[in-house]
């Protein structure tokens, strides 16, 4: 018996209207996750508690930690009528209550349909005096019958730098770092970059202490992590800007040089080798530094391992899915290891991802905007000898018999992903030393006793 087992072999048919097994989850996720990043912000549901709910516990679910988000708790009424007087009893009582230096509201698929208007709404709490001297509130469009978590992240990442970056007309030698969606750990990861190389810097989003925050044995409501609002307000001063991966920093990059005239570079996010060459190289334009010792040892570590362990690698068929920055860099990491990545599926849709992954690896099943049935029919045809992405693969790689690295969001099911970084060339050697763990061991599981191997 196997889990997925209406998954059909053979020929596979065009679908345009139905999705099976959606390889993304929806925008409001990724808002709450970015807004997170902010210190003292609680994310703020405008729409059902039903959409809160599901979004709180993905959230939960992968970090294993509480995570705080209010609603506007919409009933029959709002959802007839519009939302505004829901969120404006919402803006009061969570001021009131929970005491946040920012609200960070998104919208739902629900609120978006009715047509609320953000900007109205935000104006009218000031006007009625439900906004105390010195909060805030900002927000982000997600309505998610477009787009995925993704383009939530993106959404609220273009308004953090809308609401809370202030203009200067004097600018100062500090980078502006926009991070994609990455874990915890890769932002301190890259935060170490930084402050290796000397690079002043202000980060947002930035998780960091936040999702992995340790037990102290007192509750906190607000985690110590998060970029604070005064350090994220000083963007506008910046003297250039780096965004980590384009689906989820592209708006809020523009954001920076349409309205603050800070410019910079969007590169990929530093997911392997050339990847992190990129961002370093990026760096040493803006700032002209010398790349310090320590970090061009890190570098010739992975190449070592790289060179040391291609017998285990060259060849090797991979299937991938999850989100398209992680993809993309993930698939020239995997290249550059001489694996060959025979099918590629990603939930968001566009055409620079479809591009990129083209130009990266030409001869690949592709599909953007594609399901995870999709995959396995694929999988099914054309068998790899490992699975890469989020949780949610586990059924396809327990059918098909693949080992299966768990990469992406969501991750529910293990540990460690908001501890140890995948970014960087140390994340780099993380990454290999997971894949040649598990092609080993399936080494170790199925070879003939004669041929067991101590030393591999
Ligand atoms: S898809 Fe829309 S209705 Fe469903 S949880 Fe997401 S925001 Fe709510």
């Amino acid at each position: 018996m196997t889990l997925l087992r209406h998954t059909p072999a053979g020929e596979i048919k065009e679908r345009e209207a139905l999705v099976i097994n959606p390889a993304k989850t929806c925008q409001p996720i990724g808002a709450m996750y970015a807004s997170l990043g902010i210190h003292g912000a609680l994310p703020h549901s405008h729409g059902s508690q039903g959409c809160c709910s599901y979004h709180r516990s993905t959230l939960t679910r992968h970090y294993k930690d509480p995570v705080m988000a209010s609603t506007s708790s919409f009933t029959e009424g709002s959802a007839v009528f519009g939302g505004q007087a829901n969120l404006l009893t919402a803006i009061q009582t969570i001021f009131s209550v929970y005491d946040p230096k920012v609200i960070a509201i998104h919208t739902t698929c629900l609120s978006e349909t009715i047509g609320d208007d953000m900007v109205q709404i935000r104006k009218k709490a000031f006007d009625d005096g439900k906004v105390p001297d010195g909060k805030l509130i900002i927000y982000g469009n997600t309505p998610s019958y477009v787009g995925t978590h993704v383009t939530g992240y993106a959404n609220m990442v273009k308004g953090i730098v809308r609401d809370l970056v202030k203009a200067s007309e004097t600018k100062g030698e500090h980078l502006a770092v926009i991070p994609g969606w990455v874990e915890p750990c890769d932002m301190r990861e890259i935060k170490r970059y930084l402050n290796v190389l000397g690079v002043p810097f202000v980060m947002f989003p930035d998780t960091d202490g936040v999702f992995d925050a340790p037990m102290t044995g007192k509750h906190v409501f607000y985690p110590k992590g998060g970029a604070k609002v005064e350090d994220i307000a000083t963007a506008g001063a910046a003297k250039a800007s780096l965004s980590l991966g384009r689906v989820a920093t592209l708006l809020g990059s523009e954001e920076l040089s349409k309205t603050f005239g800070v410019e910079g570079d969007v590169v990929d996010l530093p997911i392997g080798l050339a990847a992190t060459d990129r961002m370093i190289e990026s760096l040493i334009k803006t700032y002209g530094l010398t790349v310090a010792e320590s970090i061009n040892d890190e570098r010739g570590k992975l190449v070592d391992l790289l060179s040391d362990m291609e017998q285990y690698l060259w060849g090797k068929k991979v299937a991938i899915f999850g989100d398209p920055d992680q993809l993309i860099p993930l698939t020239e990491f995997l290249k550059t290891m001489g694996m060959d990545v025979r099918h590629i599926v990603t939930g968001t849709e566009g055409n620079y991802i479809r591009d990129r992954l083209t130009e990266i690896n030409p001869t690949a099943n592709l599909k953007v905007g594609g399901d995870m049935f999709l995959l396995h029919q694929w999988m099914k045809n054309e068998p790899v000898d490992l699975l890469i992405g989020n949780t949610y693969g586990k059924y396809m790689a327990r059918d098909e018999d693949v080992p299966f690295l768990r990469f992406g969001f969501p991750i529910l099911d293990r540990q460690g992903h908001q501890h140890f970084p995948t970014v960087g060339y140390m994340g780099g050697i993380r990454l290999v030393e997971q894949i040649l763990n598990l092609l080993m061991d399936r080494i170790d599981r199925d070879v003939e006793e004669h041929k067991m191997e101590l030393q591999m």
